[in-house]
């Protein structure tokens, strides 16, 4: 295999978490420049394979290769470092700090050096509302975070995200709790950004979202890929509708 041909790889990935293997030497590449979604019944490692690929969790056996690069036994800073931004079903947010400077708080946790240099950047400022206005939340940049909605709580996230600038970001169950004119807002902040180049993996619920936003679609189950292709394709296949029905 090439190393040009996706930037994130896995290799034969393993997680057990004492008898339970929850992610069963899992291969799986993502298509570069598109919107990936990872789709599954419950239980069938989708979290897992995120916390390994972002580093939150180290396997048992396999490999992650992000641009051909061996990252899997690195921390998730140097990982995010690396270019790969990520949101949590739980946004992870600091709750008494404004909105701005959550965004600023965003950009040093990633790049630790600059938190010694402890200066407040201009440019960093500016950067910061620029995707506070991409988000739609800029009034609210002077508001202690927990005084946002849920869902202003998650484009805040998504936006101190994108201050590192990766290019690739996981979104974890980004319309988790999140009302239908929120998706539908999300849905197409995701597909503007992936327009500029980035590139996305979703692990979502929200079938219809799924199938609506994504390019190209990997079904976990038991903790490996059964099938992956484009939502139309994905949506027909025997082995997906045997995996989530059961039949
Ligand atoms: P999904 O996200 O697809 O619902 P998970 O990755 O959360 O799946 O879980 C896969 C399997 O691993 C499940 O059987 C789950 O109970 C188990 N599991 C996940 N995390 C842990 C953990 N920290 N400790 C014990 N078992 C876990």
């Amino acid at each position: 295999m090439s190393d040009t041909a996706s930037s994130l790889r896995t290799e034969g990935l393993s997680k057990s978490f004492g008898g339970v293997l929850a992610v069963d030497g899992a291969t799986v590449e993502l298509r570069d420049g598109k919107i990936n979604g990872l789709i599954g019944p419950n239980g069938s490692g989708k979290t897992t394979f995120f916390n390994l690929i972002t580093g939150m969790i180290k396997p048992d056996a396999g490999r992650v290769l992000y641009r051909g690069r061996d990252i899997t036994r690195h921390s998730p800073h140097r990982i995010a470092h690396a270019g790969l931004g990520r949101t949590f079903q739980l946004c992870r947010i600091f709750p008494r700090l404004t909105v701005l400077e959550n965004m600023l708080v965003a950009v040093r946790r990633t790049r630790l050096r600059e938190l010694l240099a402890g200066l407040r950047d201009k440019g960093e400022v500016e950067r910061a509302r620029h995707w506070l206005r991409r988000m739609g939340i800029e009034h609210l940049e002077d508001a202690e975070a927990r005084d946002l909605s849920y869902g202003q709580q998650k484009l805040l996230e998504l936006a101190a995200v994108l201050m590192a600038e990766p290019e690739l970001v996981l979104l974890d169950e980004p319309a988790g709790g999140v009302n239908p004119a929120l998706i539908d807002r999300i849905v197409s902040l995701v597909r503007d950004l992936n327009a500029e180049g980035r590139t996305f993996l979703v692990v979502e619920h929200n079938m219809d979202m799924v199938m609506g936003m994504c390019d190209h679609v990997i079904v976990f189950d038991r903790g490996a890929p059964i099938a992956e292709g484009p939502p139309s394709a994905v949506r027909e296949d025997p082995k997906v509708l045997e995996a989530y029905l059961g039949v």
